[in-house]
């Protein structure tokens, strides 16, 4: 049923033509992964390769997500990965607020319902921002929080860090941090919302500890 289900949102996909996006589309990129994935990783869109191949995090950017979950004692086979908008943005450009809005309620938000992952990570501030309204991705990649029961892990886009050795660095470093994260999950305090894990110092983290962690509005608070 949950299968079916996620077939359906995966066939809906390639033919959709709910938001101007679908005008660039080769092929939809619906995201992969494991049905009973305990962890689901949210990027952006697909890009150029992605677009051409239908899948998610296939081009350059694909080969440092790998790296990084290979950091963390992952592989992409074990966790689900998927993108806020599912069809390509004109030359890169960053998805508009309502193509956003009409992709992540017809689709993400289903596909977040029937996995039901333990943990989100968040790659970049479009999928951060679904979360965690607001809220910087400079100020807040690699710190954890319960939103709702389910453990949202802010991290930045590999795209961004790629040639960045300042922001490869941090998401280097938050990755790693990644296994103790998990193994951490199910201890923290269900009704903190509120950056309920304590990160081990960073001698250079950009974190600062007064940041005042954002609001969820009710809308994004019904989305789970
Ligand atoms: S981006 Fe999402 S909502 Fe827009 S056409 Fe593609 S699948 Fe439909």
């Amino acid at each position: 049923m949950q299968f079916n289900q996620l077939e359906e949102i995966a066939a809906a996909v390639q033919t959709c033509t709910l938001c101007p996006l679908h005008t660039g589309r080769v092929k939809g990129v619906p995201g992969e992964g494991p049905t009973d994935a305990e962890i689901m990783f949210i990027g952006e869109g697909p890009g150029y390769h992605e677009n051409r191949q239908g899948r998610p995090f296939v081009g350059p950017s694909g080969q440092f997500l790998d790296e990084l979950l290979a950091m963390a004692g992952l592989h992409r086979r074990e966790v689900f990965i998927g993108n806020v908008v599912k069809c390509r943005p004109p030359d890169n450009r960053d998805p508009l607020p309502d193509e956003i809005e009409m992709c992540t309620s017809t689709y993400l938000m289903r596909q977040i319902e029937l996995i039901n992952p333990k943990v989100i990570v968040t790659l970049g501030r479009f999928s951060m921002n679904l979360f965690i309204p607001g809220a910087k991705i400079t100020q807040i990649h690699g710190q954890p929080r319960r939103i709702n029961g389910r453990l949202i892990v802010p991290m930045m886009h590999p795209a961004a860090a790629l040639h960045q050795p300042r922001n490869r660095e941090l998401i280097t470093e938050d990755f790693r941090r990644l296994p103790d994260i998990l193994a951490r999950a199910d201890t923290i305090d269900p009704i903190d919302p509120i950056d309920p894990i304590d990160p081990a110092p960073r001698s250079n983290s950009t974190r600062s500890a007064a940041t005042p962690p954002p609001e969820l509005p009710p809308e994004q608070m019904r989305m789970f």
